[in-house]
């Protein structure tokens, strides 16, 4: 008989040459635990994903309390469904008035595909504007968007009308124009390796963007609920986004996603002969009430108020001539190496020593640092104490 590890090779299409190959068969809080007893402390959460920790109890209950009462009714915005109203509103709390009008989506990259064609609708315009070493999803809009000619090449022709601009770098604001329909930028680059907008440069770019008409949007997928130590990571940079994309820790395991934006803007999607997106299984039910559930415990805890402490604490533990540095908002953090060839076998030695983590997709010589923001003083120190034993196991 075929083991559960050579079904996975035969059956389940491969898209990395690097699989971590882990076998998990229960996650619960910051651990993932094996068939035979292995246990590993997750330093990636799904990439941004269980911010609030595995199976959280209370993310679990609402689930169930909405599989008494209906799963899937209809496409979305259609009927009036309890969990989606509620999300809806909620998140709109979490941010500044004008943003109050939430489109749910399922993923990341529907929420892109969203906020493009939102801004096309709303500006007339075509020419969208994205960032060198940007990763904004998987489909062919939101492709597009990526900073990464390589990931690109194999699949053009994409969008036409795209135009990519390099961060931090202000001369290339002239670059958007009155024919601009978009910007797009990861408030907080994520798979650029944790790259940090510079001071001013956010705001920089929102006046730019309001002197030429153009939307801004901000992309939170990745840095939003909580990671960065704020609800959202915009929040630490003196601006504010037209269209905002969030995702991933959102759902606080369930896949949900959301399009943000003014009544005004959203309004744009009506005007039309044709509806503005349409998505069958968006903001699903038990999605939205796996999410209400995440936001309630975000708010109602001090997991955000504790990451700029728990990040300083990997920081000050994680001290050893290979780590060149760590840069981080929040915790979403890159611990930089000299290359992947150092890198990766200190990444093999950590899972097997029980810690889990990985690089980044546009980065490949920093190790990703993203663990639940349940993670406690003592899991810190137990996670920084086992790489520290790989790196010098691997490089004595
Ligand atoms: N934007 C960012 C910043 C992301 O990190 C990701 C996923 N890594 C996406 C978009 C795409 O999200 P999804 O995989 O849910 O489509």
């Amino acid at each position: 008989m075929l083991s559960q590890r050579q079904l996975f090779l035969q059956h389940q299409a491969q898209t990395t040459d690097f699989p971590l190959l882990l076998e998990v068969e229960r996650a619960e809080g910051i651990y993932m635990y094996g068939p035979n007893g292995e246990r590993y402390l997750d330093l990636i959460s799904g990439i941004g994903v269980s911010n609030v920790g595995h199976r959280h109890p209370e993310v679990i209950a609402a689930i169930q309390n909405q599989l008494e009462k209906y799963l899937h009714l209809m496409v979305y915005g259609e009927i009036v469904q309890g969990p989606q109203v509620q999300l809806a509103t909620q998140l709109a709390t979490t941010l500044p008035a004008q943003l109050n009008n939430v489109y749910l989506v399922n993923s990341g990259s529907e929420a892109v595909e969203g906020a493009l064609k939102l801004a096309k609708r709303f500006t007339g315009r075509t020419e969208l504007i994205s960032y060198s070493n940007a990763y904004h999803g998987s489909t062919h809009g939101s492709l597009s968007l990526n900073g990464s000619e390589i990931f690109k090449n194999a699949f053009r022709p994409l969008l036409p009308d795209v135009r990519q601009i390099r961060h931090n770098y202000l001369p290339d604001l002239e670059k958007i124009t009155p024919r601009t329909a978009a910007v797009i930028i990861e408030t907080v680059q994520g798979e650029a390796g944790v790259r940090l907008p510079e001071p001013g440069y956010l705001p920089a770019l929102r006046a730019r963007c309001n002197q030429t008409g153009t939307l801004l949007i901000l992309d939170e997928i990745q840095a939003g609920f909580g990671r960065t130590g704020t609800f959202w990571a915009f929040e630490q940079f003196g601006m504010e986004p037209d269209i905002l994309v969030c995702a991933k820790g959102m759902g606080g395991g369930m896949p949900i996603g959301a399009f943000i934006a003014s009544q005004e803007i959203m309004g744009s999607l009506k005007n039309s002969p044709l509806l503005g997106h349409i998505t069958t299984f968006g903001g699903h039910p038990v999605s939205c009430a796996a999410s209400l559930a995440t936001l309630n415990i975000l708010r109602h805890s001090n997991f955000i108020q504790q990451v700029p402490a728990k990040a300083k604490l990997f920081q000050q533990l994680l001290v050893h001539p290979l780590i060149k540095n760590i840069r981080h908002c929040g915790l979403l953090m890159a611990a930089e190496f000299e290359s992947f060839a150092v890198l990766k076998p200190v990444i093999d030695q950590a899972i097997k020593n029980g810690v889990l983590t990985d690089w980044f997709l546009f980065c490949d010589n920093a190790m990703r640092l993203a663990p639940p923001l349940t993670i406690t003083e003592n899991e810190i120190k137990e996670a920084c104490a086992i790489i520290l034993k790989s790196i010098n196991e691997v490089f004595p």
